[in-house]
């Protein structure tokens, strides 16, 4: 039976969400669904599938007590639907409790080990990142969001944590790397446990929700925790894990790496049109096939688009899978009602991303005082 490989930097095989578990330990995220007041449309979707020690978040939520949510954007282009699904979740865990604070990291030491972009470049995109994300409701009152090759806590942290680890410690999570993104992997680990350092407030229990593929960085920063518990207090982080969407080609991903497959948030209505149009399906080769066997929504990228962002609400997403499984439900036509939805929601974020550009850049410089304030 083939293996499934989590890669964060490049091109993960997952050929079955359940064996995750055994394979890497990651825990099933349905029992806890029903403690949770309003579930998010992740979790109801089964989008959201996996878990590490999510039960503490719930109980910090459940006492009234400080929690973290951390995630970070690596600053390389347009947000795309898949960095969407991140922000989702974080935004969801922050609004669960007033004591919930997110961090938010700009990867652009990674950026620069993994595309080779500079600072200033990665500077530029970050901003509109930020926008991005405010448009999608986070609460900026309750954020910080910082570059992470400005933020002295996360190098120290790194350079801390570079002493705890072995070469072959580092192979076994990552593969045989470059040695910059081996760096920046411990400078990721520094992201995901700085919101528990004295001067931000003391150990307490972090919630990072990331896709499978990056799960290799939340063992480590769990190894690290563990490593540096005495010293600090580590709690070990905890972990929520979303499916990865299909990219439009139809391959496991959605990727950056590879611009027709994906759909950013600031594709012009046209070419996120044709993309849609073009996109792989999981329809028959003929109309009367279709009609007798119906389509596969499992292997369908437009079936995701639905899914994953732009259904209208549960039901929408349900009467997709029945029309089209049962045949009911051509797929010119399933593309044409997507592009509609697609093109709203598009039109309508932009506006509202384009009026948060100051917010963003405010958030930033608030953000900056204020970790400049807590010590460096
Ligand atoms: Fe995909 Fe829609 Fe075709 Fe079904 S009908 S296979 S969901 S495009």
């Amino acid at each position: 039976m083939e293996k499934d490989r989590l890669d964060p930097w490049g091109t993960s095989a997952i050929k079955d969400y359940s064996r995750l578990q055994s394979e890497f330990g990651i825990e099933a995220l349905a029992p806890l669904v029903p403690r949770f007041k309003k579930p998010s449309p992740h979790m109801r979707r089964g989008i959201d599938f996996g878990q590490r020690d999510l039960a503490r978040i719930i109980e910090a939520v459940e006492k009234n007590k400080p929690y973290a949510v951390m995630s970070g954007i690596k600053p390389t282009g347009d947000f795309h639907l898949g960095t969407k699904m991140t922000a989702d979740d974080m935004v969801y865990f922050q609004s669960l409790s007033k004591k919930g604070t997110v961090f938010y990291a700009v990867a652009d030491v990674e950026a620069y080990a993994d595309n080779g972009l500079s600072f200033e470049q990665t500077a530029k995109t970050a901003v509109r990142n930020v926008a991005d994300i405010l448009a999608l409701g986070l609460d900026p009152d309750r954020a910080v969001v910082y570059f992470q090759s400005e933020e002295l806590k996360v190098m120290r942290l790194g350079t801390v944590f570079s002493r705890g680890v072995t070469n072959n410690m580092l192979r076994a999570i990552y593969g045989e790397r470059q040695i910059g993104l081996y760096m920046a992997a411990l400078f990721q680990a520094g992201d995901i446990l700085m919101p528990q350092l004295p001067e931000l407030g003391g150990p307490k229990p972090v919630l990072v929700p990331v896709g499978a593929d990056q799960d290799p960085h939340i063992r480590l920063a769990r190894d690290l925790a563990a490593r540096y518990h005495e010293e600090y207090g580590f709690i070990p982080p905890s972990s929520i894990y979303h499916r990865l969407m299909l990219g439009l080609g139809g391959s496991d991903k959605m990727s950056k790496r590879s611009a027709d497959t994906l759909l950013t948030l600031d594709d012009a209505t046209k070419d996120a049109s044709r993309k849609i149009m073009t996109a792989f399906t999981g329809g028959r080769d003929t109309v009367e096939e279709q009609r007798r066997l119906g389509g596969r929504p499992e292997i369908c990228p437009v079936y995701d688009l639905y899914r994953f962002h732009f259904a209208r609400d549960d039901e929408h997403v349900q009467l997709v899978y029945h029309e089209c499984t049962k045949g009911i439900r051509l797929c010119g036509e399933c593309k044409q009602e997507a592009v509609g939805l697609v093109k709203n929601f598009l039109e309508d974020h932009r506006k509202r991303r384009d009026s948060l550009m100051n917010d963003a850049k405010e958030l930033l410089a608030k953000s900056r005082d204020y970790l400049t304030s807590t010590g460096e």
